[in-house]
């Protein structure tokens, strides 16, 4: 038996109680979504329409007509037009209806019966649609509320264990509280209909269930985020001493891993939750790279969201994309989650884009409340852009912002560059002067440094040199045009914007402006 959760009946119920013309609620588990309709309308008339087989009685299940399927249009056209009697509280449940939804007719209808259902307070039909995909036109948005269904909770999840035990025959003793443990943060997350299919999976693969079965649902969990297409699951060989400089971002990095590392115990002594971090900077200064090493640092695996894959052509799909890229790295928790660019994602909020306003506003709500182990690292250039919302504090933990790297700091990168593995073989036998380095290189960043290191390898090898000497490289620098350079105009506005607001540097820990 599917038992559900109480708060998603009170939220169905309540938005029945207000009228809503049209619920939509975007799940492919039918059984399930049937079970929470029949729960909140028990005996009432329920009419259901899908494109298998037309009208079909919502409790049997049995195609209705004879044989003859109705098309969806002549379905609603009747509905709509009902008098007397007929128009007292009724639901039409609509599945997978995507296909047909964009058709005018179709459209109008919907639209034409939400207006009814607003202003002839003796039409009480309201309509439910239910579909695998989401997909709802402009122009019946206003009458549209959208139900969003909860990933079950530990007591649900348990509950299911429960059933499969029971279900399998197998022996309730085998099954002891360390496994039950062990299994919950992996099941948490994912929808009742994919915790069934693990736990199928894990009693057909050996017959039991146990804590081993662990690693083989976060390899399931790991295909559903590749299968998303809305996040990227970066593998990356960075760490901590790929990072030249930015030593107190560093330490910062290091202390909130070892916290989400030992997360119960932290929970018990009291320690927050980490939310995240926020990083703005210069470019080509190891924003990114911060938050690749980061995954070695949290021993977690690393998300990388796009803003860009999260726009969609339908009303609604934009919103639907980000909370399903954000449930999905919930279900991946203890994770990363790497938002590059943000401030080219929710550049248009608080102007006339409201969907970028809605998500803005989605994403800041999720950040404030935000109970699981996903750390956000969120990285931009433009300080400026942000919206002043994001950089409240509640939001990420801290701000910091990335200069253009100092001398000492450049003296790191360059060893970080010329003290990689590969690269032992050309210094080995030089001894690089790396004061010189870092002096013949002011106003660099780390992406330049990285190429005049490069160059000044690749110029050795073709001159047939027996090792790099640092002469090569000062006189490649002093060639190399610098981002200081060649963005003079930009990169000093952004040393403006650091200065006036209110960040941590991530050099030294210090606030850029402590007069806020
Ligand atoms: P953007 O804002 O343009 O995305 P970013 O700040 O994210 O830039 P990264 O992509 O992290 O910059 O850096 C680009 C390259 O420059 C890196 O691959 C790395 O090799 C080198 N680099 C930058 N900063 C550092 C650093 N502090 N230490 C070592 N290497 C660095």
């Amino acid at each position: 038996m599917i038992i559900m959760n109480n708060s998603i009946i009170s939220s169905l119920q309540r938005m029945i109680d207000v009228n809503t013309p049209i619920i939509y609620i975007h799940d492919y588990d039918f059984v399930r979504i049937d079970e929470l309709i029949r729960q909140v309308v028990a005996n009432k008339k329920v009419f259901e329409w899908n494109p298998a087989t037309g009208i079909t009685n919502f409790h049997t299940k049995a195609m209705q007509g004879n044989g003859n399927m109705q098309s969806l249009e002549s379905f609603l056209e009747n509905k709509y037009n009902e008098d007397g009697e007929t128009v007292k509280e009724k639901y039409l449940v609509l599945k997978e209806i995507q296909d047909y939804i964009d058709e005018p007719k179709i459209k109008t209808l919907l639209l034409l019966m939400s207006q009814r259902r607003l202003y002839d307070r003796e039409y009480d039909t309201t309509i439910i649609i239910v579909s695998s995909v989401l997909r709802v036109p402009q122009e019946i948005e206003k009458y549209v509320s959208f139900l969003e269904i909860d990933y079950p909770d530990e007591e649900e999840i348990n509950r299911l264990i429960d059933e499969h035990i029971e279900v399998n025959f197998y022996d309730k003793n085998k099954f002891k509280e360390e496994d039950r443990e062990k299994l919950m943060p992996s099941l948490k997350g994912m929808t009742a209909f994919e915790i069934d299919r693990m736990l199928d999976m894990a009693m057909s693969s050996n017959g039991s269930l146990s804590a081993e079965d662990t690693e083989m649902i976060l390899r399931q969990k790991k295909q559903m985020v590749k299968k998303s297409g809305l996040l990227e699951l970066i593998d990356t060989p960075e760490n901590l001493n790929s990072i030249g400089g930015m030593d107190a971002l560093k330490k910062y990095l290091t202390n909130k891993a070892q916290v989400i590392k030992q997360i119960a115990e932290a929970r018990r002594y009291g320690v927050a939750i980490p939310k995240g971090v926020f990083i703005v900077g210069m470019p080509g200064c190891g924003k990114s790279l911060c938050a690749k090493a980061s995954a070695a640092l949290f021993e977690s695996p690393l998300l990388k969201l796009d803003m860009g894959s999260m726009m969609g052509k339908y009303v609604g799909e934009s919103e639907a994309n980000l909370r399903k890229a954000i449930r999905i790295a919930e279900a991946a928790a203890p994770c990363i989650l790497w938002i590059d660019e943000i401030e080219k994602g929710f550049s248009g909020v608080g102007g006339d884009n409201d969907t970028m306003t809605r998500m803005f506003g989605y994403f800041l709500s999720w950040m404030q409340d935000k109970k699981s182990s996903v750390y956000v690292i969120a990285t931009a250039n433009n300080a400026d852009a942000l919206p002043p919302e994001l950089k409240r504090k509640g939001r990420f933990d801290e701000i910091f912002c990335v200069n253009l790297p100092n001398e000492e700091e450049r003296k790191a990168i360059f060893k970080v560059h010329l003290e990689k593995k590969e690269r032992r073989a050309c210094v080995k036998d030089s001894s690089i002067d790396y004061t010189a380095l870092s002096k013949s290189t002011n106003g660099f960043n780390g992406a330049d440094i990285e190429s005049v290191v490069n160059e000044a390898i690749e110029k050795s090898f073709l001159e047939g040199a027996k090792g790099l000497q640092t002469q090569q490289i000062v006189d490649i620098a002093h060639k190399t045009v610098s981002i200081s350079k060649s963005c003079q105009k930009q990169i000093e506005n952004m040393k403006k914007a650091f200065a006036d607001n209110s960040f941590k540097d991530a050099t030294t820990g210090n606030i850029t402006n402590n007069k806020l």
